[in-house]
C-alpha cells in the first residue's frame, strides 16, 4: 500500500500528539513530536547557561552548540510510544516541566534553531510513512504532504489538558500558570517572523474541544482512507 506524509499541526495541549502517536501505531508509521525537538534545544539552552535568569538569550553561544545537540527518539516497550532522547539521554520527563514550556516559544523562534530542526525533520520523512506533528508541518516541513489537520480547541479545555497530563506524571501543575503559559506560547507561535503558526491552506481543521478520543479516532482514520483512496 502506497504511504504518505501525515502533518498534523495546531496549538499547544490540544492533544495533537496523542492523535498523531495512535494514529502512527495504527498505521505503522513513524511517529515524530516536533515539538519535543524545540523542546530539546530549550533543556540543553537552561542546561548550558545559555538562557540567562532574566529569559535572554546568548544567541552566539547557541548557534556554535548547535552542532552538539543530538535529538533522538527510542520506542518505550512499556509505554509502546516513542521517549525523547537528548544526546543518548532519555529526557522526556524533563521536556515537560513548565520551566522548559516557559522558554520554548522563544527559541523556537530563532531561525537558525528552525533550519537546523526542519533539516533533521524533512531526512526523517524522506522515506513518507510518518506522521509528524508540530506548528509548521503542513506549512514549512512538509508543504506536500498528502493528509494535513490543524487542530484547535479552546485554551480552557487545553489547560485542563495539560494540568491532568502533568498530575498523572506525578509533576507539579498549577491550572492557572498553565493556562497563561498556553496563551503566551499561542501568542509568540502565531506572531513570530519565521514560519508562524497557521492553517495550511489545503488543510482540515478540527475543534477538538468536545470530541471523544475514540470519536477523534474514528474521524482521523477516515480522513486518512479518503486521501489513500479506500
Ligand atoms: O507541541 P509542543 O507544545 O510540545 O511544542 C512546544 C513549543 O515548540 C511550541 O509552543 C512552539 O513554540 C514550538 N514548536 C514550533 N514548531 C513546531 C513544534 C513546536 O515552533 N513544529
Amino acid at each position: 500500500m502506497r504511504k504518505i506524509t501525515i502533518a498534523i499541526d495546531g496549538f499547544s495541549s490540544c492533544g495533537k500528539s496523542t492523535m498523531a502517536k495512535d494514529l502512527a501505531r495504527e498505521l505503522g508509521y513513524i511517529y515524530v513530536d516536533t515539538g519535543a525537538m524545540y523542546r530539546c534545544v530549550t533543556l540543553y539552552a537552561l542546561r548550558h547557561g545559555i538562557i540567562d535568569t532574566d529569559g535572554s538569550i546568548n544567541l552566539l553561544k547557541l548557534e556554535a552548540e548547535i552542532p552538539n545537540i543530538n535529538i533522538s527518539f527510542k520506542l518505550n516497550k512499556e509505554t509502546g510510544r516513542p521517549d525523547t532522547y537528548l544526546n543518548n539521554v532519555n529526557v522526556e520527563s524533563e521536556i515537560r516541566t513548565m520551566e522548559v514550556s516557559s522558554h520554548v516559544s522563544p527559541i523556537a523562534a530563532i531561525p537558525f534553531v528552525r533550519s537546523a530542526l526542519v533539516a533533521q525533520q524533512q531526512k526523517m520523512g524522506e522515506e513518507k510513512g510518518i506522521v509528524m506533528d508540530g506548528r509548521d508541518v503542513g506549512t514549512v516541513v512538509f508543504p506536500n504532504a498528502e493528509l494535513k489537520i490543524f487542530v484547535t480547541a479552546s485554551p480552557e479545555v487545553r489547560a485542563q489538558r495539560r494540568y491532568d497530563e502533568l498530575k498523572a506524571k506525578g509533576l507539579e501543575a498549577d491550572f492557572e500558570e498553565i493556562l497563561e503559559n498556553i496563551k503566551q506560547r499561542d501568542y509568540i507561535d502565531s506572531h513570530r517572523e519565521v514560519s508562524p503558526m497557521r492553517k495550511a491552506d489545503d488543510a482540515i481543521e478540527l475543534d477538538n474541544s468536545h470530541i471523544s478520543i475514540t470519536k477523534q479516532k474514528q474521524w482521523l482514520i477516515e480522513q486518512y482512507k479518503r486521501v489513500c483512496g479506500k
